[in-house]
């Protein structure tokens, strides 16, 4: 079957990893005997410098015209001093906007042969450490109005309607029956409105999912149970301020940013496909960075967006093979351990999708 990717590299080491990802999916076509198809556009910095704005309207076309979007990363100290109206986070936050993204789905998975790098003592991880943070994306404290008084008080309403609700529950019970089927709601139902409406309606969506085992927690306890026994969770769902704070958390215990992916996802199978990380200006052009985070975000493109889990399972199995196999990239080496390229790591990947 024929996919169409747009690809938007973006800056920093973006053109570096999307290429090593690109590399993997063509192995993968060629393996399962499917076509995919990329158009790069322009997006953040690049834009900026070609066309003076950091989403032009042909990026957002192309990128709505397509079954998925796989990016890189924006940003860098070039574009730091410029107009915040139009800064390269502006094409980032603007793509999520235009593509109607209401989820962010943030894996977090710790490697077994990249145990050392978990701050946490391994009598914690128990069975190991695997878990989605199921973030919503469009309500909360973010969106809600702000004002202050004219005594200084501050103000930041919080809000969540009822739909905004049902449409992110269903999406996480749908990923929880493709994992182990569980989700665990997290809130703060004992003292916050919103968290009550917000736990009354994931109780009456869980029972359309009798398959799927439901608890509910705090989010300040579930904030301590992620680091004191992290393995009890499967899928997390909670909103928007509760899941930037809880998705950070609980990246920071796998060890190394260069291994996280995300998506965002909407109402259709249309997603965007990017790691956690940034543009790493401090590393770009110098074929060094970790190319796994893009590779894993390439794969759950091939999940969400395509319905492909054989193809994705492979490039997971594939990741997991070159790490056993000892291959590191220098955020993953051990000091004294010696690391490989960018490049070589992208290659070792593909080759152990081709096996
Ligand atoms: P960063 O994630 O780019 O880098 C933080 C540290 O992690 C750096 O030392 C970097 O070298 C390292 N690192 C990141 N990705 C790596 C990889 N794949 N392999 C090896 N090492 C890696 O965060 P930052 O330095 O705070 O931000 C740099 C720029 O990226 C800024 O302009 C920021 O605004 C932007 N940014 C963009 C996104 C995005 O596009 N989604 C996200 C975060 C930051």
């Amino acid at each position: 079957m024929k996919y169409h990717i747009a690809l938007l590299k973006g800056d920093g080491i973006g053109p570096e990893i999307i290429d090593e990802a690109v590399k993997c999916l063509d192995v993968v076509a060629k393996k399962f005997g499917h076509e995919f198809e990329y158009d790069t556009q322009i997006i953040g910095g690049e834009a900026i410098d070609a066309v003076g704005v950091p989403l032009p309207q042909e990026t957002v076309d192309v990128c709505l015209a397509s079954d998925a979007v796989l990016m890189g990363a924006v940003g860098g100290p070039r574009w730091d001093t410029i107009d915040p109206s139009i800064r390269p986070e502006v094409g980032l936050l603007g793509i999520r906007k235009a593509l109607g993204t209401f989820v962010n789905i943030r894996p977090a998975k710790l490697y077994a042969p990249l145990a050392d790098a978990c701050p946490l003592k391994p009598e914690r991880l128990g069975s190991g450490l695997d878990l989605i943070v199921c973030r919503e994306l469009t309500g909360d404290v973010y969106f809600g109005r702000k004002w202050r008084d004219d005594d200084g008080t501050g103000h930041d309403d919080m809000n969540y309607t009822i739909p905004e609700i049902e449409r992110i529950a269903h999406r996480a019970y749908a990923l929880a029956r493709k994992r182990r089927n569980h989700v665990t709601c997290v809130d703060k139902a004992n003292v916050l409105e919103t968290s009550r409406v917000w736990r009354e309606t994931v109780e009456r969506i869980a029972c359309e999912y009798p398959d799927v085992t439901t608890d509910y927690q705090y989010v300040d306890n579930a904030s301590m149970q992620l680091v004191l026994n992290p393995s009890q969770f499967d899928v997390i769902l909670t909103g928007n301020l509760f899941g930037d704070i809880l998705s950070d958390e609980a990246s920071c215990i796998t060890g190394s940013i260069g291994m996280l992916p995300s998506a965002s996802l909407g109402d259709g199978p249309l997603g965007l496909y990017e790691p956690i990380h940034g543009s790493a200006p401090d590393i770009a052009g110098k074929n060094i960075a970790n190319p796994i985070a893009t590779i894993l975000s390439a794969a759950m493109m091939l999940r969400y967006s395509f319905n492909l889990d054989a193809e994705a399972q492979t490039i997971e199995d594939a990741i997991d093979a070159v790490l056993e196999a000892g291959l590191r990239t220098g955020d993953i080496a051990k000091q004294n351990e010696q690391s490989i390229s960018c490049t070589e790591m992208g290659n070792a990947i593909a080759n152990a999708i081709a096996s």
